[in-house]
């Protein structure tokens, strides 16, 4: 039976398994070569019957990994770039301005702070607003202006859910098109696109590659229209592709995406479930909790899990937190976050002034380790016995 999601055959365990295509190759090798090649030759006519010319945007090991991508995402095309952020601002480059958006309020830091400061000034006026706030984005929407909504779902660091559907909807109305940035949900749990959105955006650095060794940002649509052809073009002009060799990695990564993220978020759901009521904590923020904000919409838009990223609010405020994060001992106090290694992070510290993110919060991004070593870290952390803690 076709799965309709992946617009594939196999279910999505099986297609990442396997990988993209072997290209007939001579050798007969299982796994893929890496294509090093910058130029292709042309034919004597002065055409290029191979359909490749020059550069990134031509090599065949990147052209492996958008394959793969675009069957994840159950699109019809995906474009690879050197990072998350090149993929993104790629696109906000091809909208043809003056242009207004409408963007997620929480979201990863990086890109409000562009947008609020580089996007801003040329040409595009950003409206930042709660999107999981169905009233609010209504409201925001500048009829005859407004041409892009851009959410991040859950997002950064709260992990607040946007319902898809809803905004899609409030976006075509509006003449506009809706962007999602999907990273820490991955494909395995959101199809972006099955649910109305025109473009899905990754940060390939997190899940997709999973082994915290790649920075490569990625874009999904089932639409080729004069946007996707602008972004395209904005990437092959700018040279924002990725090299060959990381391209590779991200496709090796990709291949056990499907049993790296469940197996993570099944961790994070029993760490959250089992730090709800800590006497240290204010807050477990995890959509998978019956009593976060968006768990209803979660349930509806997250299948098979509810991703692998967490934060905890320290009652004790911003001191407190950072001290518990210098007491792990097994958790990485570092940025970023999808890889196979639990990591540990006081947002506000490296959001800086400006952030709308709590002083008091912690945010973890749960990878692959044993869940009861992974909570007795957490707790003789927060300063607390786990014996205290009736471990489950
Ligand atoms: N989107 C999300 C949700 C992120 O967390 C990040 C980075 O942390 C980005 C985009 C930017 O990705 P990159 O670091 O690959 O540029």
């Amino acid at each position: 039976m076709m799965d309709y999601e992946t617009r594939s055959p196999l279910k999505t365990r099986t297609l990442v398994a396997q990988g993209p295509d072997s290209p007939g190759s001579v050798t007969h090798a299982l796994v893929l070569p890496i294509h090093m090649s910058t130029t292709f030759t042309r034919d004597a006519d002065n055409g290029y019957s191979g359909g490749r010319i020059y550069g990134g945007a031509d090599n065949p090991s990147v052209q492996q990994a958008e394959a793969l991508i675009a069957s994840l995402e159950g699109a019809d095309d995906a474009l690879i770039f050197g990072s998350g952020m090149a993929a993104a601002v790629a696109l906000f480059q091809a909208l043809e301005p003056p242009v207004h958006i409408v963007a997620s309020r929480a979201m990863y830091y990086g890109l409000r702070s562009w947008l609020a400061e580089f996007g801003q000034g040329n040409g595009y006026s950003v409206s930042f607003v709660d999107t999981s706030d169905l009233g609010a984005v209504h409201a925001a929407v500048q009829p005859g202006k407004t041409g892009l909504f851009w959410i991040e779902t859950p997002s950064n660091p709260l992990w607040t859910i946007t319902d898809i559907v809803a905004v899609a909807e409030i976006a075509h109305a509006a003449g506009a098109i809706l962007c999602v940035d999907s990273t820490v949900s991955t494909p395995i749990f959101t199809r972006p696109l099955s649910l109305g959105t025109d473009i899905v955006v990754h940060s390939a650095t997190k899940y997709l590659n999973g082994h915290s060794d790649v920075v490569a940002g990625a874009l999904a649509t089932c639409a080729d229209s004069p946007l996707w052809r602008r972004i395209r073009r904005v990437r092959a002009q700018i040279g924002v592709t990725l090299g060959p060799f990381e391209a590779w990695l991200l496709v090796r990564g990709m291949r056990t995406l499907h049993v790296r993220v469940t197996a993570q978020a099944k961790t994070a759901a029993v760490l959250a479930s089992r730090l709800v009521g800590h006497s240290a904590l204010s807050a477990v923020l995890y959509p998978g909790l019956e009593s976060h904000r968006g768990h209803d919409i979660a349930l509806r838009q997250m299948t098979g899990g509810f991703g692998a990223m967490l934060s905890i609010r320290v009652k004790a405020g911003a001191a407190a937190a950072i001290a518990a994060a210098a007491q792990v001992l097994l958790w990485k106090r570092a940025t970023s976050l999808g890889g196979i290694e639990s990591l540990i992070e006081h947002r506000a510290s490296i959001e800086g002034a400006g952030s709308p993110c709590p002083p008091d919060l912690l945010r973890l991004s749960v990878g692959l380790e044993d869940v009861d070593d992974l909570f007795l870290d957490l707790v003789q952390a927060l300063g607390s016995t786990a014996a205290s803690l009736d471990v489950k």
